[in-house]
């Protein structure tokens, strides 16, 4: 039995957990959830949108899925996502992105992943306001940070039977900031000698990667890059509806899609649960529960194949009709 904490969100988090969750039990696994909930709903009766409560259950448990939490903008709160990042060091963005049967996309045989480094760069927020006209905000890149990142995607490529590793940088003109980035690549590289090794530049790489993105395999680069890069990617797939994440770090690991609380559709059991679901399956590969993963995938292929869709993918059906089918499948 696994213990893993869920927390359900807001928005149309909690109609798309209480689909994954059931699909899940359907498929005969037992998980014992701890739910959690965070967010905009939790703010008035604790005072914050991410109770340390949230924080302990994942220490303890060591594994999350986590549906879409929206942080109020302007209110003074922290976003959940960058706090929750933070103070469990989930250095590893994970985003795997490949095609689904019977999404129809502008390209077939897309099947790379995204590795981004969570913690540096632009997005340390170290930032000054030097007078009424100038902003400075400062890129900090270090060995450690890199060469950890660096050899998660190595690893990664390893475990999951992947041929390349590319690395992604602007090392050309960032020469201390991405050149630090790329030389800790090549340092951690020596050890990983059957793995392929890539360079590019980022914008060669998006250029590259609107005009056939099966050229590329695992993709590492630093924070801002990344996160731009793994949205275009998404974009490759059928956008966010499908597009699942994970948070990594050494000691604790949150799985969650790349897409938010979708405020305009909420409660009117219309959002596509895929996203999460997939989420759900890489968080049940990481805790080495490879075949029911396996089994849910297949359940999820063959229903999305037999035309169940929801309104994002042009389809009609609702999110208890696309899960309820997918529960179908599971047989
Ligand atoms: P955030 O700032 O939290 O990312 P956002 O509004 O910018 O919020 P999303 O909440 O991801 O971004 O929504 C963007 C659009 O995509 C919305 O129109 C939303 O309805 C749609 N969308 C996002 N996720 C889903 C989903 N799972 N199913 C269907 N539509 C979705």
């Amino acid at each position: 039995m696994h213990n893993i904490t869920l927390i359900n969100g807001d928005g149309i988090g909690p109609e798309i957990s209480e689909s994954v969750v059931k699909i899940i039990k359907e498929s005969g696994l037992d998980i014992n959830w701890d739910f959690q909930s965070a967010g905009a709903d939790v703010i008035e009766s604790e005072g914050t949108p991410l109770p340390q409560r949230v924080l302990d259950s994942i220490k303890t448990n060591k594994v999350a899925l986590k549906a879409p939490v929206t942080t109020p903008i302007g209110k003074g709160f922290r976003s959940v996502n960058v706090q929750l990042r933070k103070d469990l060091d989930l250095y590893a963005n994970l985003r795997p992105c490949k095609n689904l049967p019977g999404v129809k996309t502008k390209f077939e045989n897309v099947d790379l992943v995204v590795v981004r480094e969570n913690t540096q760069d632009l997005y340390a927020g170290v930032e000054e306001q030097i007078d009424e006209n100038t902003a400075h905000s400062i890129k900090i890149i270090t060995r450690e940070a890199s060469e950890r990142i660096c050899r998660f995607a190595f690893d990664y490529a390893i475990k999951n039977g992947r041929q390349e590793v590319c690395v992604v940088t602007k090392a050309n003109i960032m020469k201390l900031s991405d050149g630090l980035f790329l030389d800790s690549y090549r340092n951690v590289a020596k050890d990983y000698p059957d793995i392929k090794q890539r360079e590019i530049l980022v914008d060669n790489l998006c250029m590259q990667l609107v005009q056939d993105p099966t050229r590329f395999d695992v993709l590492v680069l630093p924070n801002l890059y990344g996160d731009i890069v793994s949205d275009l990617t998404a974009g490759l797939i059928g956008g966010l509806g499908v597009a699942q994440g994970a948070n990594i770090g050494f000691d604790c690991a949150v799985f969650e899609p790349v897409h938010g609380s979708a405020p305009d559709i909420k409660g009117q059991n219309k959002a596509n649960p895929t996203a999460l679901l997939l989420s759900a399956i890489e968080m049940l590969k990481y805790i080495n529960e490879y075949d029911y993963a396996k089994k849910i995938e297949n359940a999820l292929f063959k229903t999305l194949s037999e035309g169940f869709k929801t309104a994002d993918l042009g389809g009609n059906h609702s999110t208890s009709e696309f899960t309820d089918a997918i529960i179908k499948n599971l047989l």
